[in-house]
């Protein structure tokens, strides 16, 4: 089979780009595992880890003899395609919905005819190394331990491989071990490649120039920059948002906890963008109430206006669709809102960087249960402010080099079982 130029860039950067006829919407399938893997020099992610969800048996159809009428009640519900008699906030929702379906369609409609990149998709998982511990609750639970009478003394030990030049003036490394608080510390992995911390029996990889603060929303503000031109350029927000999805899914599984949706009105995130410019980028739900409060409240309080919408569109390892694109309560995408902080988004000329134009469509295969593809280079024309971008996530759950991830568990990906050694 002969190898589009597309498809050769894919394989370098893990992005791939689709033309999206009759639209001007732009369309792109990304890898997150090859996205990912360039972060690492010693190890790598292991294809069957990250997409652990893939080998879950289907969700089991409850027995109707033995179900719980509550059980019983959600199940149909969410096998409804369109339920009748929406309320108010449901018909704006279905009317969002219908708008963003042409495009949702036609851009997978361009990755099912592309026979090359269908063919790259199913391969992603191919490799039976898949380990049997991931998601199987032998990793740390940080979110607990973060908040026992313990966590003040509970320390990670980081092993960082330093350079050392050699008498003969030949490069060498050296292996520095040092302890530091786990929770409510800012760590920096400064080293020349990937370090190794250790912390309860569990081992963790810590891509280099990655930095970390594992606290709670209470000691957010410990996030903001000394000093102002420390600011960050693109800042990714990923919240534990209240909904009846996330309870459900908490009082099943333990997944993680949410947080009041008026207490993100108090985020720093004026303090934490660079005076020369950042680009925001907010995941959220499906829920309207919380489009309404994104849009009207929070959005305004963090100072970006008139944000850009993304669709993440979710796809399986044959290229269909995760579920019924008109399914009301399990849609198979997600929306991300973006837009600019301290950016004059009227003055079009002199800047270092592209202003974003219009909707687009990212596609994906979905690891973990909500975890989100990795945005640095899909977006980077698009970060305002000096370059290399200074980046963050609030909420995060794993390690990117250049990072800043911020959350009560930002190591919680970064366990070695998600990794083999080169
Ligand atoms: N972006 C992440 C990813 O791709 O894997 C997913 C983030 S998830 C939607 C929200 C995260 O916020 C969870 O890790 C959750 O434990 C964390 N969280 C919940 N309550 C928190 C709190 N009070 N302080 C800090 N983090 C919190």
């Amino acid at each position: 089979m002969e190898i589009s130029d597309e498809l050769r860039s894919f394989e370098a950067t893990g992005v791939y780009r689709l033309n999206v006829t009759g639209t001007s919407t732009g369309a792109a399938f990304l890898d997150p595992v090859r996205l990912l893997n360039g972060s690492y020099q010693r190890f790598r992610i292991i294809p069957s880890a990250y997409y652990s969800r893939s080998f879950e048996p289907p969700r089991q159809v409850g027995n109707p003899e033995t179900e719980p009428p509550e059980k019983r009640r959600k199940r149909k519900r969410n096998q409804k395609p369109k339920p009748r008699g929406l309320n108010a906030m449901e018909r704006i929702a279905e009317a969002r919905h219908q708008e963003a379906r042409p495009l949702l369609l036609s851009a997978h409609e361009s990755l099912i005819k592309d026979k090359y990149l269908l063919e790259h998709i199913s391969k992603m998982i191919e490799g039976k190394e898949h380990k049997l511990d991931v998601g199987s609750g032998f990793e740390n639970n940080f979110v607990e331990l973060g908040t026992s009478w313990r966590a003040p003394f509970y320390e990670i030990t980081i092993c960082f491989r330093k350079p050392h030049v050699l008498g003969n003036g030949e490069g060498s490394f050296n292996a520095q071990k040092t302890s530091f608080p786990l929770f409510n510390c800012i760590i920096s992995v400064e080293a020349i490649d990937e370090a190794e911390g250790d912390f309860q029996n569990r081992h963790y990889i810590l891509p280099r120039g990655s930095c970390f603060l594992m606290s709670d929303f209470k000691r957010v503000r410990d996030l903001i920059p000394g000093s102002s031109n420390q600011g960050y350029n693109l800042i990714v927000v990923d919240p534990p948002w209240e909904n009846g999805c996330v309870r459900q899914k908490e009082a099943l599984c333990c997944r993680y906890p949410t947080l009041p949706n008026k207490y993100l009105l108090y985020l720093p995130v004026q303090e934490l963008a660079h005076p020369a410019g950042a680009l925001l980028v907010l995941w959220i739900t499906n829920r309207e109430k919380l489009r309404m409060f994104v849009e009207k409240e929070l959005l305004p309080s963090w100072g970006v206006k008139d944000p850009t919408v993304f669709y993440w569109l979710k796809v399986k390892h044959d290229g269909s669709l995760i579920g019924d694109l008109d399914l009301f309560h399990h849609r198979p995408y997600e929306c991300l809102l973006i837009g600019y902080i301290n950016v004059n988004t009227d003055a079009k000329q002199g800047s270092n960087f592209k202003l974003l134009e219009g909707t687009q469509v990212i596609m994906s295969v979905p690891g973990a249960h909500s975890r989100k593809p990795p945005l640095e280079k899909l977006l980077s024309e698009y970060i305002p402010g000096p370059k290399p971008p200074r980046c963050i996530e609030l909420f995060a759950r794993e390690l990117f080099p250049g990072w800043t991830s911020w959350g009560n568990e930002p190591l919680h990906f970064q366990d070695s079982m998600y990794f083999s050694e080169k």
